[in-house]
């Protein structure tokens, strides 16, 4: 593929957005492998062609194709997006129709760069004359991510509810494996399971998601953390905990943040990652949080058309906040008796802790808002260290280091911070061996029952 220099940017309108997927095969960037095939098994039950690209091979172009001011997660997502389309092309050669594809790239709002990856990429897709035609599909966090225009009307509300809940499903199966990977009775096992559990839950999205079969999918999920239960060996005695918080891409993408997980695990730790459900609840959250601002704002003006609207969004999010609880709460009661797995966090809690310390504002945004509360609620809740996973530059996670680490030294727990761009950084096991041991002391100390 060669690529030109001038590009038309009235595509930045016309060719980013959200487009019916009827028809279409829909590419699925790979931030998490789990989340990813159940998604693409929920995206097929409703009629939609769905393809998990594969993910990092394609590093080197998306570097080629950035000038390295751009987050780490944009080079990533651009280099997968590119070589997925250049094998897709060498595949089919002249059979190759850009305009059969829709490439999904949700965003968020500012106040960081989220927002500006499938603009760019838009950019970048155009300078191929060949992929001018391809549409980038977008969701975004302004209205918590809506679906409007991709499905059908009455598949549109059907589909967010078991998109929903197959993110929560998702997040499970990467607890379930986190939770038995560090007492494993052979090496490997955990992995293969996990994977193969992954791939049957897919399947089962495939087979029961747009007739919205919840207790089928969840007898499955129960199923998979009974069998996932004896991976477990009895004879290894617990490990300090570890909570992670950071930046959603990074500290979900394995490859991409060098897989710090297992890297921890091997130094003696088992490991909590902040869900990926818990982004969905703290957009639903905030746009409630801004309609009930702005109601405040309408009574003292009294603009009636604004007190309308503002009370229609706090009713509209009110409800989908309240079915987005009661689906995560009906997958955790499910499982948890099967199995000691952590909860998330309420987005109301962590708002409340803010309101509470005076340390930062859900006013400000960003993922700050769930990793200093975050991390706050892991020290409450007697985790053993906390580590900050994130792209190197990245904003809300550097704000998060700031606010957080004279805490952290006053409470005397373990904190790393752990940025990532690509590069392999000579001291990083050594830094992580040493928050391991100081998370071995802690835990020698307190346990795992709580502190202040
Ligand atoms: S959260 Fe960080 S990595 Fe993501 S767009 Fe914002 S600044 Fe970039």
């Amino acid at each position: 593929m060669e690529a030109q220099t001038q590009q038309p940017f009235r595509s930045l309108s016309e060719n980013v957005g959200a487009f019916r997927l009827k028809d279409k095969t829909c590419l699925i960037p790979q931030m998490n492998r789990v989340g990813g095939l159940l998604l693409a098994g929920a995206f097929r039950s409703f009629g939609v062609n769905a393809v998990l690209m594969d993910t990092y091979d394609g590093l080197d172009l998306g570097k080629a194709f950035t000038s390295g001011k751009e987050c780490f997660p944009c080079q990533v997502t651009t280099g997968d997006i590119l070589l997925f389309l250049k094998k897709e092309k060498e595949r089919l050669g002249n059979d190759f129709d850009p305009d059969r594809y829709i490439y999904f790239m949700p965003e968020a709002e500012g106040p960081c760069r989220f927002g500006m990856y499938n603009k760019y990429q838009r950019i970048v897709l155009d300078s191929f004359p060949e992929l001018a035609r391809l549409k980038i599909g977008s969701i975004t966090s302004k209205n918590s991510y809506a679906l409007d225009g991709m499905f059908d009307e009455e598949q549109t509300r059907e589909f967010r509810k078991v998109g929903y809940f197959s993110v929560v499903v998702a997040d499970v199966l990467d607890r379930l494996l986190w939770r038995v990977r560090p007492y494993e009775r052979k090496k490997g096992m955990a992995d293969e399971f996990i994977e193969r559990a992954s791939q049957a839950m897919a399947d089962a999205f495939e087979r029961c998601g747009s007739s919205k079969d919840f207790e089928r999918i969840l007898d499955k999920l129960a199923e998979t953390v009974r069998e996932g239960k004896t991976i477990i060996d009895p004879a290894i005695p617990q490990k300090p905990l570890v909570g992670i918080v950071g930046e959603i891409y990074l500290r979900t993408h394995v490859q991409a943040n060098q897989d710090v997980i297992r890297l921890l695990e091997k130094h003696g730790a088992e490991v909590v990652n902040a869900s990926i459900a818990e982004w969905v609840n703290y957009t639903t959250y905030d746009r409630m949080r801004e309609a009930k601002i702005g109601l405040r704002l309408s009574v003292k003006q009294l603009r009636v058309s604004r007190i309308r609207d503002s009370l229609k969004k706090i009713l509209s999010y009110g409800v989908e906040l309240s079915y987005q609880h009661y689906r995560q709460d009906q997958v955790y009661k499910r499982v948890k008796p099967l199995l000691d797995l952590a909860e998330d966090h309420r987005i109301r809690h962590l708002d409340g802790i803010l309101g509470k310390e005076k340390i930062y504002s859900f006013d400000v945004g960003t993922e700050a808002c769930l990793s200093i509360p975050g991390i706050l609620e892991y020290v409450h809740q007697g985790y053993n260290g906390v580590v900050n996973v994130y792209p190197f530059t990245c904003m809300p996670s550097t704000v998060t280091s700031s606010i957080i680490r004279p805490i952290m030294n006053r409470k005397k727990v373990p904190y790393l911070d752990t940025p990532y761009d690509g590069s392999f950084q000579p001291g990083r096991e050594a830094a992580i061996r040493t928050f391991m041991y100081q998370a071995q002391q802690h835990f020698k100390r307190h346990g795992r029952n709580g502190s202040s």
